[in-house]
């Protein structure tokens, strides 16, 4: 990882969008998080939910994270709440590593919803 900042990975897309060098359109902020339109959405509404911190996925959380990812979820729900997703509901994804298709190596969420889902499976 090339650190130049702590906590922000200088190669990574998402630690970009974060600290508004690349641009995204924006649905919600709050200190450590930002969520923002996928590029390529997979559903009538589709939010990615990220911490501003650079950590790779579920699986690179340390100790010192259990209240960013806490507040991660908080926010999760507050941007649906705000986006007006929560009477019919919505759907909510973090990938972790190739076996789930992870393609950006920074932690995210996705909030997908505005119409009926497909099953899982
Ligand atoms: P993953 O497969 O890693 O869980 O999902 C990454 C998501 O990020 C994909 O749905 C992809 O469309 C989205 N994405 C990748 N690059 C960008 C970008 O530069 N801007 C936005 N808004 N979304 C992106
Ligand atoms: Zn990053």
């Amino acid at each position: 990882m090339n650190e130049e900042v702590e906590g922000v990975d200088s190669d990574c897309i998402f630690c970009s969008i974060a600290s508004k060098r690349t641009e995204a359109d924006i649905a919600h902020e709050s200190k450590n998080a930002i969520f923002f339109h996928d590029i390529s959405p997979k559903a009538a509404v589709h939010i990615v939910g990220i911490p501003k911190k650079h950590i790779v996925s579920l699986a690179g959380i340390g100790e010192e994270d259990r209240e960013l990812v806490s507040e991660m979820i908080f926010e999760v729900a507050r941007a649906a709440r705000k986006l007006g997703l929560n009477e019919e509901g919505y759907r909510v994804i973090t990938n972790v590593g190739n076996n789930a298709g992870q393609e950006v190596k920074h932690l995210h969420w996705h909030i997908l919803g505005g119409e009926r889902l497909g099953a899982l499976n």
